[in-house]
């Protein structure tokens, strides 16, 4: 590339403005162009968490028998609109087509080759921005309620330690020991020792952002109605269209309608989760907790206690179904002696789900010079850097030091991927 190299991003969630940032880092002059301001959107509300433990992907192998039990489960924690069954069937099919140990498998492996990146990319980024006390090398801790339900979950367990994460078992003492805000529900846990959380998501972002523009970075608060491809792609605003080198789709769970065009049918489901947020006054925990019987994570956030949880399918405009979601959240009061949550705020947000728990990360098929960076799910906060950085090598033409295929936006479009 000769002379001044230029990109634009689309899209200002943790994951766009990581890209931004890396971009910049190769000495690209950068816009990011985004219909909400930096972090306001789906990285504005979540449970903080640097999950480097989470290597198995959703879809675990027996996932279809479980399916009937989470739906019909009275506390809710699955929840799917009925009218977007239709539309969501070859998503839900592919989920179950992932669940096969051989590809179970391979999607961990691809998991890992980010986990095992999350802080080296991140950690760069928070020392540009001055935001390194934002994130907290806390650990993280899943309890359960019983040994039966330890030993069940151990295979999950056992994948992320096969690629070399540490984990340590923890009797009911131990746990108490560990948080002793933590009541008797809690039998016995498993810690991650070098998960880490951020205590406000939204303000990382803004941080990020905010060290993006001080070192020339452009944000164009608008939305963006259509990208164009070609030599120099281009795109579309309600009154302009802006071209550039290189452009990045980062839109979250709005990415797939700007890229159909190109020919490129993505499985991105809104997964929207949900958040309670307390004062927590009186109530001390050092880390995130994940109540693993329940689907909710408990997180020490700098202005309060905050509960997550929630995987409810539906168009990401449907009106929120608040009450339910404070019925699924208030179990975290069970676990807490002191929590109250009568009175919390309540947030909700999509994650851009695909159904083989991998983003997706590479140039679009077709057009080599639009990248995308989207469909990160549950671990966009933990994927965001090192993505960032990956697509800043594409965009210089370096090689990536990760194995890009499983993450290939074409994986959707050419049928099912061979394990
Ligand atoms: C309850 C909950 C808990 C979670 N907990 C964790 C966790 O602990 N750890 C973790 O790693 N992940 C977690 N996640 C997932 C994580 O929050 C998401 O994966 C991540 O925020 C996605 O980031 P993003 O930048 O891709 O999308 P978003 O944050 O949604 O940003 C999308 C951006 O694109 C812009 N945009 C969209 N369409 C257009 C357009 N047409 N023109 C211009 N701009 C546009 C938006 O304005 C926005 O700026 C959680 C999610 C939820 C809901």
């Amino acid at each position: 590339m000769n002379g001044r190299r230029d990109a634009i991003v689309v899209g200002a969630g943790i994951v766009g403005i990581c890209c931004a940032r890396y971009l910049q880092r190769e000495g690209f002059s950068v816009t990011a162009v985004t219909r909400d301001p930096p972090g306001e959107a789906c990285s504005a509300g979540n449970s903080g968490g640097f999950g480097v433990s989470l290597i198995a992907p959703v879809a675990t192998p027996g996932i279809l028998s479980r399916i009937p039990s989470l739906w019909l489960d009275p506390r809710k924690p699955l929840a799917i609109e009925v009218s977007l069954l239709p539309r969501l069937l070859p998503w839900f099919a592919r989920f179950v087509s992932t669940s096969t140990p051989a590809r179970y498998r391979a999607a961990s492996r691809a998991r890992a080759s980010l986990c095992e990146r999350v802080f080296e990319a991140l950690e760069p980024l928070l020392q540009d921005a001055g935001a390194e006390s934002l994130v907290r090398p806390r650990g993280m801790m899943f309890v359960y309620d019983s040994e039966e339900s330890l030993a069940a979950a151990r295979p999950v367990h056992d994948v992320a330690r096969a690629h070399g994460v540490p984990l340590e078992e923890l009797d009911a003492e131990s746990v108490r020991n560990r948080e002793p805000a933590l009541g008797a529900r809690a039998r016995c846990g498993v810690v991650s020792p070098t998960t880490r959380h951020t205590t406000n998501p939204r303000r990382l972002v803004q941080m990020l952002a905010a060290d993006f523009r001080r070192r020339g970075g452009r944000v164009v608060e608008a939305e963006v109605r259509a990208v164009e491809g070609g030599e120099r792609p281009r795109v579309v605003l309600a009154e302009e269209s802006i071209a550039a080198q290189r452009i990045v789709v980062a839109a979250g769970v709005w990415s797939g309608s700007l890229v159909r065009h190109f020919g490129l049918r993505v499985l991105l489901a809104a997964e929207r989760g949900y958040h309670l947020m307390a004062p927590g006054d009186g109530v001390r925990l050092t880390a995130p907790v994940t109540l693993s019987d329940r689907n909710v994570v408990i997180t020490p956030m700098e202005n309060g206690i905050r509960v997550t949880g929630m995987a409810e399918f539906a168009r990401v405009d449907s009106p929120p179904n608040v009450g339910r979601a404070r019925r699924m959240l208030a179990q975290a009061e069970d676990y807490v002696p002191g929590l109250d949550l009568s009175g919390a705020k309540w947030w909700m947000g999509p994650r851009p789900s695909t159904p083989d728990s991998l983003p997706i990360i590479g140039p679009c098929p077709g057009e080599p010079r639009v990248l995308l960076a989207f469909g990160h799910g549950h671990m966009g906060l933990a994927f965001a850097a090192i993505t960032g950085r990956l697509v800043a090598s594409l965009a210089v033409g370096r090689p990536p030091d990760v194995d890009l295929a499983p993450f290939a936006p074409a994986r959707f479009t050419r049928g099912i991927a061979p394990a």
